[in-house]
């Protein structure tokens, strides 16, 4: 059948881009036949040499965006002086696993080129990175711990850098890097291009931009505060006690083959994959806790399909390349409404389904309520009437609290007392015990408390619910009521004849 698609005469392509032959080639490799939106707007703003705002997440192709130009200036006024050890672009990512893609794709668009990279990231021996520091490296992308781990022991030198990309840089400020970017900045010739890719624009974005940027261009893409209408969302209303066993049983009936599951804590990802693996479905956790090797090869595992289930927090799934997911499971609802949009954005990508399904326990109702805000819909609550609770529980530990409605969980902290920073260089030093604050935690003495409280009563740590927030028991009722044209909500309890709905 003959090509019918026709290019309009101003369509910007990646040819009318001007992008070195080599960069082209790679392109064509890769497969990529149309620039992304980002890709359009960036490309050109960095060719010029300019200064850039990006407003753009992960999965727009905002990585492309930014590399393919940079390799092209780079290659283009090759360095007059190369020396080892003195990178002259400097990329910084808020995890390890952003880091490793980024140089990825670094390699991927550069492979017809002769420039040298390398990625650094903590948890893992640093005495390679030293070697490989020691020859020529153009472009260095890296996280800011181990940045600063290399830049103390005087084994890498910024003093050479041209080009600066902040990647991520909402999420470096959530994760507390702030102080170390800064002594990153201060390290760096004056003279320098800077990008800064955002996902989001907060008054701290604003005020580091100002510091940072000159005269910046601006990009800004879509924000997926709208979901996808490729992905099928649904709720089931099930207590947080059964919410495993909810969970093993979905996994099975329906034989799911590759799910992403996001829970709250560390912690509570750790103790929900050995349930998973206890069930006999093969699952592992994913976080800043885990080594490095533990981390890329569940997900290695994970992305060729010999682990059917990846259990991730927030963070650690932020800017993992697993795109297209069949099934995207929230295990808890997470605190700020935009996450679970960038977490459902896993699934229905380029065309192709998925399926979002959130557990809900009643206490989370006010989450439920905000995201539905957020994305202006009422996702269905759908019952899995082949789930049959399990008439024994064994008792679980206590949940720790949830940090304040609406909250990131690390975002009022200062840096004197702030928990420990996945993406950071958190592995134990050689000779140092492991850090782990979850197993700090579980030695400190909890005063007694049962993990459910009674209605109407705060968790340990919460702030007490406001006086109109109706009884434990209660919101399912009234919540349905509200949702009168959607599918009754069904409550799996311990005892089956509390559950409701249908
Ligand atoms: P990113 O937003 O950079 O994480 O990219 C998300 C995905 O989009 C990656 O898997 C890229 O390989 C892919 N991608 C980037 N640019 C293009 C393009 N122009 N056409 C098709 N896919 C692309």
């Amino acid at each position: 059948m003959p090509n019918t698609t026709t290019s309009l005469p101003n369509e910007i392509t990646f040819a009318s881009l001007n992008l070195a032959e080599p960069l082209m080639r790679a392109i064509a490799d890769a497969g990529y036949t149309h620039p992304t939106p980002v890709q359009k707007q960036a490309i050109p703003l960095v060719l010029a040499g300019g200064d850039l705002l990006a407003g753009a997440q992960t999965g727009t192709g905002k990585t492309a965006g930014f590399t393919l130009p940079i390799l092209h200036l780079l290659n283009a006024r090759p360095a007059a002086n190369p020396r080892p050890g003195q990178p002259r672009c400097l990329i910084l990512t808020p995890t390890r696993e952003l880091a490793a893609q980024v140089e990825e794709s670094v390699q991927t668009y550069g492979k017809y080129l002769s420039l040298k990279s390398m990625v650094m990231f903590g948890g893992v021996n640093i005495n390679p990175q030293i070697k490989s520091l020691r020859s020529q490296v153009d472009i260095l992308v890296a996280t800011p711990g181990r940045l600063l781990d290399h830049l103390s022991q005087k084994t890498l030198d910024l003093s050479a850098v041209e080009i600066l990309i902040l990647d991520e840089a909402d999420r470096m400020l959530d994760m507390g890097f702030i102080r170390d970017i800064r002594k990153i900045l201060a390290l760096l010739p004056k003279k320098r291009q800077n990008l800064l890719f955002s996902a989001t624009f907060s008054e701290e974005i604003k005020t580091l931009s100002d510091g940072l940027l000159n005269n910046p261009g601006f990009v800004e893409v879509a924000r997926r505060n709208t979901t996808s209408e490729l992905v099928t969302q649904s709720v089931h209303m099930v207590a947080q006690k059964l919410k495993s066993h909810l969970l093993s049983h979905l996994i099975k009936h329906n034989d799911w083959k590759q799910v992403l599951v996001f829970t709250r804590t560390k912690h509570g990802a750790n103790r929900l994959a050995e349930k998973l693996n206890a069930d006999g479905i093969a699952a592992a956790a994913i976080h800043g806790n885990k080594s490095q090797s533990a981390r890329t090869k569940a997900l290695a595992q994970f992305k060729d399909g010999t682990m059917p289930v990846l259990v991730a927090t927030d963070i650690a799934a932020r800017g993992l390349d697993i795109d297209m997911l069949p099934h995207v499971v929230n295990f808890e609802l997470p605190n700020v409404p935009e996450d679970y949009v960038h977490r459902i954005g896993r699934t229905g990508r380029a065309g192709s389904n998925g399926a979002a399904i959130s557990l809900v326990d009643s206490e989370e109702l006010q989450h439920l309520k905000d995201i539905e805000r957020l994305i202006k819909t009422q996702i269905p609550r759908v019952a899995i009437d082949s789930f049959v609770p399990p008439t024994h529980i064994p008792a679980e530990a206590p949940r720790p609290p949830r940090p304040q409605h609406g909250q990131r969980r690390h975002s009022n902290t200062t840096a004197g007392n702030r928990p420990p920073r996945e993406g950071q260089n958190r592995a134990p030093r050689e000779g140092q015990a492991p850090r782990n604050p979850d197993a700090a935690k579980s030695r400190q003495p909890r005063a007694p408390q049962s993990r459910e409280p009674q209605a109407g009563q705060p968790r340990s740590g919460q702030k007490p619910r406001a006086p109109q927030s109706a009884p434990k028991a209660q919101p399912l009722l009234s919540e349905a009521a509200r949702h009168q044209a959607m599918p009754q909500p069904a409550l799996f309890s311990p005892r089956p004849a509390v559950r409701r709905g249908k």
